[in-house]
């Protein structure tokens, strides 16, 4: 398969999840492969993101179910105060990183994929240049290249950070310190998730959203649960409709909080931290994209669903992009799976994503999770292609697992076509959304319709039944 006219069959820039994975698959298929990594192996999800976040959750989380004095007794149990160490929870999540990234680039090395370390860049058609940390500078001639750059935080203009008071998830993740009282801009995903971490060590939070409602970007009848039992019933103050357009660090950080619609200031805010999670910007800079013709949209690499880099309808060749700088569902499992997709077609295949099967998750306690098409979205289609939307809901309260772990404040709405069943998305609030998710998941990629799936036998007592009832109601309803 390798071709003697090249260095190598594939240089991948980026050696995040995106580039991991493609580098990894191209490597498994017998090309010639080469990855440069400008700054830790294993990117965003291994170092900043998923990985480190992950475990802060996981021990934060136990603190808050010890801590739980009320819960704990209605199973009879009365613990002792319970106490934690802040830096050995994050010598747990630091750990982590290190193992991951340690696996990550044994396993690159093992699949025969040279490591290159330096800033990549592309020098023309077929050619990619790197710059070492020494400033040495090189020039590789490889048939294809994958650009797999990823995106780093977002800061609003007017924030200024000091990456000690006012500091991005990058910083957050390594759990250097605990404020008395953080605010945290941004109520996406990030920001929950590190609301949780904070509350559950003993934080006062003030989340700040922009836009007229926390949690704008999830279903609405999840936003309602979620709200009352992840932000009402904590030690969270809320101030939605609001831009914090200026943020000086300091003891104490000051916030002045601008009204969104008036544009007046209408507060100023002392706190003690701030963590700024107000989205990521993709890495698509001094990658010399000029050199073969790219234009980026609004900073993000445009593909098609094969990851070919296209310039409107023109397809670059030779070039393609994964995960995050290409600005689709920016998911690890996202960036993964469209590496292995472009490595697939640079193999000659004719591979495509289908991210409507997708899922994402938030991993809060209890946890978030979604797939598929929202609500909204679902209704305009249903117009669009005249066919009725079907929505059921399944309740946790009616599960008996989550009855016996007295966690039954949980919903399930499911999203379908009741003329041919087919299943279009589903949203979830409750414990294990995040593992719950993948079924639907799955038969949203198979192309299931709720009929079939409502004859398939749950475990009992597992909180896959919820799922058990939601395609059992829907089937009832399929015309
Ligand atoms: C706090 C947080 C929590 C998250 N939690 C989850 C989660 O639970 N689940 C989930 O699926 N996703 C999660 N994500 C998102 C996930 O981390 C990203 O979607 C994923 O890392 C994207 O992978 P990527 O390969 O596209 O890019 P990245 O992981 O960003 O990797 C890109 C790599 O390219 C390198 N690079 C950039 N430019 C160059 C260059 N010119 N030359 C050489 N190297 C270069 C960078 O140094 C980096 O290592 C989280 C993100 C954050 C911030």
């Amino acid at each position: 398969m390798t071709d003697p006219n090249f260095d190598f069959d594939l240089i991948v820039i980026g050696a995040g999840y995106g580039g991991f994975d493609a580098a990894k698959h191209a490597a498994g298929k017998g090309l010639k492969v080469a990855i440069i990594e400008s700054g830790d192996m294993g990117g965003t999800c291994v170092n900043k993101g998923c990985v480190p976040s992950k475990a802060l959750l996981a021990a934060s989380g136990k603190v808050r179910e010890i801590a739980n004095y009320e819960h704990l007794a209605k199973f009879g149990i009365h613990a002792s105060p319970v106490r934690f160490e802040r830096s050995k929870i994050a010598d747990h999540a630091n750990n982590l990183v290190s193992n991951v990234r340690e696996n990550l680039t044994k396993t690159l090395k093992r699949s025969g994929v040279e490591i290159i370390l330096g800033f990549g860049r592309l020098e023309g058609n077929q050619k990619v240049g790197v710059r070492d940390n020494n400033g040495i500078d090189r020039i590789f001639t490889c048939k294809n290249t994958v650009l797999a750059t990823g995106s780093s935080p977002f800061v609003p203009p007017g924030i200024t950070l000091d990456n000690r008071t006012v500091f991005t998830s990058d910083e957050a993740v390594k759990l250097e310190w605990l404020p008395r009282w953080i605010a945290i801009i941004g109520s996406g995903y990030i920001g929950l998730e590190f609301a949780d971490v904070y509350t559950a060590l003993g934080c006062e939070v003030t989340m700040i959203e922009a836009l007229e409602n926390i949690m704008p970007t999830f279903d609405p009848d999840i936003t309602k649960i979620a709200k009352k039992n992840l932000i009402q019933s904590r030690d969270i103050d809320t101030k939605s409709n609001v831009f914090a357009t200026k943020i000086t660090p300091g003891c104490p950080v000051k916030i002045e909080l601008t009204d969104a619609k008036t544009k007046e200031i209408v507060e100023n805010l002392e706190v003690d931290g701030v963590l700024v999670a107000t989205g990521r910007s993709p890495n698509s800079k001094n990658l010399n994209l000029d050199s073969v013709g790219i234009k980026t949209i609004k900073g993000y690499i445009p593909i098609d669903d094969q990851m070919r880099v296209i310039n409107g309808e023109k397809i670059i060749p030779n070039v393609w992009a994964v995960g995050d700088v290409t600005g689709k569902l920016m998911l690890a499992h996202t960036a993964a799976a469209q590496g292995t997709v472009a490595v697939e077609n640079i193999c000659g295949g004719h591979t495509e994503i289908n991210y409507r099967s997708i899922p994402a998750a938030t991993f809060t306690h209890p946890e978030i999770s979604s797939v598929g098409l929202s609500e909204n979205d679902a209704k305009e289609i249903a117009i669009k292609e005249s066919f009725t939307l079907g929505v059921v809901k399944s309740y946790f309260k009616a599960n008996s697992k989550a009855l016996a772990e007295l966690e039954s404040d949980g919903i399930l709405k499911l999203l379908f076509n009741k003329d041919n069943g087919k299943v279009l998305g589903a949203h979830i609030f409750g414990m294990h959304a995040a593992d719950l998710i993948q079924e639907i998941a799955n038969a949203i990629s198979r192309n299931q319709d709720v009929i079939q799936l409502a004859t398939e036998v749950h475990t009992h007592p597992t909180l896959s039944e919820v799922v058990e009832v939601a395609y059992k109601q829907a089937a009832s309803q399929v015309k």
